[in-house]
């Protein structure tokens, strides 16, 4: 698959909000017409410009996204800005993390209830059930199952959401708390490495797998 580049402000060329296709855009800053005439009458006389927004326009599928200008942040159509391949992730868990990042920028809260739910998910599904997500976390580090760079960083999701001192974001996962700063990204990256660790890679090594196995096969071995 081809390299994923994430769209940005000003660049002129990105994988398109819109259709997703890697195209070149253009861009435009807008003028506001007046909306009644130009629904009554169809006038389209400009009455000055919009400052605030610019406009990329996608030469592949010629659809219009938003921008604000002061920030260079994309505001429509709303997209995830990370390009993590989800093809090997269960679904419940990439529906999760898709909206975690969906929601990362406008609510760090929501993406972090999101985020820890579907961490917690993942934890049980890999064996290590325990009272409280801050338990479960111990028991993923305490197994040695995990690299070490994985555990490192769940312990330090650990404790910049500070679940210990926590109870209800340790206990309740899934409910709307606040959240430190930095500690909806880090719950979103580590995430990444545990889908990769977990399903990832092993779809991975079960491909090159079959491949071997194929080709022996047509070897005649
Ligand atoms: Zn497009």
């Amino acid at each position: 698959m081809a390299q994923h580049i994430i769209p940005k402000f000003d660049e002129t060329a990105f994988n398109c909000p819109r259709c997703g296709a890697y195209a070149n855009q253009s861009w435009y800053l807008g003028s506001a017409y007046d909306k009644e005439r130009a629904e009554t009458y169809g006038q389209t006389l400009p009455k000055g410009t919009i400052d605030e927004f610019a406009f990329s326009n996608c030469t592949h599928c010629n659809e219009i996204s938003v921008w604000l200008r002061g920030k260079k942040t994309l505001i429509y159509p709303k997209i995830t800005t990370r390009a993590f391949d989800l093809t090997e992730v269960p679904n419940h868990l990439a529906d999760d993390y898709e909206e975690a990042c969906l929601v990362l920028a406008d609510s760090p809260k929501a993406s972090s209830a999101l985020s820890r739910r579907c961490l917690q998910s993942i934890l049980r599904e890999q064996g290590f059930e325990d009272k409280s997500l801050n338990k479960e976390i111990q028991k993923a580090i305490d197994s040695g199952k995990l690299p070490s760079h994985i555990a490192d960083s769940l312990d330090a999701v650990r404790s910049i959401g500070n679940l210990a001192a926590h109870p209800t974001k340790d206990t309740s996962t899934g409910e709307i708390l606040p959240v430190e700063p930095g500690e909806a990204e880090w719950n979103i990256e580590i995430l990444e490495f545990l889908f990769d660790f977990f399903y990832i890679q092993p779809a991975k090594t079960r491909k090159r797998k079959e491949a071997l196995i194929e080709k022996l096969k047509a070897a005649g071995k």
